[in-house]
């Protein structure tokens, strides 16, 4: 549990939906003096019930706390509700995190705006569901100032016990997020492909799911085998060729069109072993993907 003597004693969340509502709502049970501002105030009606201070525009929001957390659809409102106010506000050396997904650029211009207006800006991904949020193992991603993360670490783990921050460049942690992100709902998309095939041969979702941890245990070895293979240079493919990855995968793939079930994530595997081939590695293990597939 962090230490409340050294957490800053005031945190704003602006952005009160389904994610920045658990986050304030985690913030106030650990004892914080919360300060929230959402475009709709309908929504901040039981934080402010259970203690917390409704800010009435986004300046006073900003003004109220030494940690501001920003937590709306995407990078692009909250970009548009600061731009709003005006070229003057000087946030006096304050911190911005903003958790809400965006883009490179988003997150070049937020910056920018934070060293205009005397703030420091930490960029932020969350790696979880709301329920998981206030969780010992759960993370969010951060990168920037690093007076700022010194400083509000602490707190910040109370959002999420494992944190990463993956340095002092703003820009580091967005794409990082977004290709996790790309991992897990490819790995999703495709877990649900072979749920809905074997349910056509009569296997409950249960079942499925009971059997699933054979392929997530593969996976992860699948993983830390590729990544050594990569960076050892080691492609040789002694285990398994790409070549026999397509012959293989060409079965699932007819399986799946045969039980009239979506196979856009075989087929995605698919196209890009023939891109290794392509580039003549089908000799290679499938780690050589890494290479077959770089822009
Ligand atoms: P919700 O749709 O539940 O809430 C969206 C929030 O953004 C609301 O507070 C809404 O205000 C506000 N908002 C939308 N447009 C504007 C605008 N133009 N100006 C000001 N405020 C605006 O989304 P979530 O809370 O689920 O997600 C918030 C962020 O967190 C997103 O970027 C999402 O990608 C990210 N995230 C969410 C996860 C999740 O599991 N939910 C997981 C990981 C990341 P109002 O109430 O007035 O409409």
């Amino acid at each position: 549990m962090p230490d409340l003597d050294k957490l800053p004693v005031t945190v704003t969340v602006m952005g009160l939906g389904a994610m920045g509502g658990v986050l304030a709502r985690t913030l106030l049970q650990a004892g914080c003096q919360l300060t929230v501002w959402n475009r709709n105030p309908d929504r901040a009606a039981a934080l402010v019930a259970d203690g917390a201070q409704l800010a009435g525009d986004v300046r006073t929001a900003l003004l109220a706390s030494d940690l501001t957390i920003i937590c709306m659809i995407d990078k692009t409102a909250s970009r548009e509700v600061l731009h709003g106010l005006g070229p003057e506000i000087d946030l006096g050396g304050r911190t911005l995190v903003n958790m809400s997904t965006g883009t490179v650029d988003d997150v070049r211009r937020l910056d920018r705006w934070a060293r205009e207006h005397n703030a420091q800006y930490l960029d932020a991904g969350i790696m979880c569901y709301p329920k998981d949020i206030g969780a010992a193992h759960t993370a969010i991603l951060y990168s920037g100032a690093p007076e700022a993360w010194q400083a509000h670490e602490q707190t910040l783990k109370m959002l999420a016990g494992s944190p990463r921050y993956l340095g002092a460049d703003p820009l580091s942690c967005t794409p990082t997020y977004l290709a996790l992100y790309a991992f897990y709902f490819g790995a999703f998309a495709a877990w649900m492909e072979g749920a809905v095939l074997a349910a056509t041969a009569g296997v409950s979702v249960q079942a499925f799911q009971a059997l699933s941890p054979i392929m997530t245990d593969m996976l992860v070895d699948g993983i830390n085998t590729a990544a050594r293979r990569i960076a050892s240079q080691q492609l040789g493919g002694e285990q398994a060729s790409v070549d026999v990855h397509v012959s293989g995968q060409e079965v699932v793939l007819d399986a799946l069109k045969n039980a009239q079930v979506p196979y856009a994530t075989t087929q995605a595997f698919l196209s890009y072993c023939h891109m290794a081939q392509a580039a003549g590695m089908g000799d290679k293990d499938i780690a050589s993907l890494y290479h077959a597939l770089q822009p």
